[in-house]
């Protein structure tokens, strides 16, 4: 049966789903009517917060998603981008275990991405950039998404692959679904190389949407950071989420609104939250990976300059 007729079977129209989100909000719709929405396949975030809510634990990404599996066109620039990353730095060299930095981290925070690698090679552990393949994911190409599949179970095939550490924590969930293989975050391989800076003051962290359902990467970080708060509750997305944003700029904004009314720093672990509230100017103590390995650092809102500077990176010495 397909997710769309589960729903449709399912479903009991309670609308706590629509209470709870924006978009369906706006449309005035439940799961169930969604289904029937294709023209609005990418309007929802992929953010969880139905699936959340939800008596029967139906999930709205899931809907949104078999929407958009089988459309081949649209999102060129990013398709370009990705598909596969222009930016990429992969090695051939043997290695059981590999940092996969994804392509937002290094793009933003270049020097702490530096400070990971070496830290890291120093451990005996390699490390690639490049896009897990999440982005392609969403936009439903399907053809791609093998493709791009295809290509990284190569690369680990290659190099010996058995674990794979993510500095992102959508790279963590979505090759945790999508690939065969352990899946750590850098938070848990830091802490048990014995590296990194606790941090004993309290910080109020957003949670970014893949970990808000089971908060296994925030868990990660209690370690370092033991006083953390999650006051956010309210935020039901960063407004980047889902591809979304292109099609509900005003419901985007609508979030950013929201987390600026706490007027409250805000700490991330997402690279794509970070550079979202910074363009917005919320106050933010910045990406929480950079005070754990102690390097001061703010986003770099740029496009290229991070990518460029960690392209080559040590594969030349
Ligand atoms: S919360 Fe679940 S059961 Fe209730 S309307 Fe939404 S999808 Fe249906
Ligand atoms: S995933 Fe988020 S945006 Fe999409 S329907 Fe569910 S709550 Fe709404």
């Amino acid at each position: 049966m397909s997710y769309l007729d589960y729903v449709n079977e399912k479903c009991i129209e309670c609308g706590k789903c629509t209470k709870n989100c924006d978009f369906l909000t706006k449309y005035d719709l439940n799961l169930k009517d969604y289904t029937k929405r294709e023209d609005l396949k990418y309007h929802c975030f992929l953010c969880g917060v139905c699936k959340q809510v939800c008596p029967l634990d139906l999930d709205g990404r899931n809907v949104s998603t078999e929407l958009r599996m089988g459309e081949e066109k649209g999102f060129g620039m990013m398709k370009f981008e990705k598909s596969p990353y222009i930016f990429r730095n992969n090695s051939k060299k043997k290695s059981k275990t590999l940092l996969f930095l994804g392509c937002s981290f290094p793009r933003q925070y270049p020097e702490t991405t530096k400070a990971l690698i070496d830290v890291l090679m120093e451990n005996g552990i390699d490390f690639s950039l490049d896009c897990c393949g999440k982005p392609i994911y969403e936009t439903g190409d399907e053809k791609r998404i093998q493709k791009d599949k295809d290509r990284l179970e190569g690369i680990f095939k290659e190099k010996g692959i058995e674990k794979i550490v993510t500095a992102c924590m959508n790279c963590y969930y979505f090759f945790k679904e999508h690939y065969d293989i352990e899946v750590v975050s850098i938070y848990e391989e830091l802490r048990e190389l014995g590296i990194g800076k606790k941090i004993e003051e309290d910080r109020n962290i957003f949670i970014p949407c893949p970990d808000r359902q089971t908060k296994e990467v925030l868990e990660d970080i209690r370690y370092f950071v033991p006083n953390l708060k999650t006051p956010f509750d309210n935020v039901q997305c960063c407004g980047l989420g889902g591809l979304a944003f292109g099609t509900e700029r005003e419901l985007a904004d609508g979030f950013v609104e929201k987390l600026r009314n706490y007027d409250i720093p805000v700490t991330t672990y997402c690279a794509s939250c970070s550079g979202r509230f910074r363009r917005n100017e919320i106050k933010v103590t910045g990406h929480i990976l950079c005070e754990i390995m102690d390097v001061e650092e703010k986003e770099a809102l740029g496009f290229l300059k991070g990518s460029l500077q960690i392209r080559n990176y040590r594969r030349n010495r």
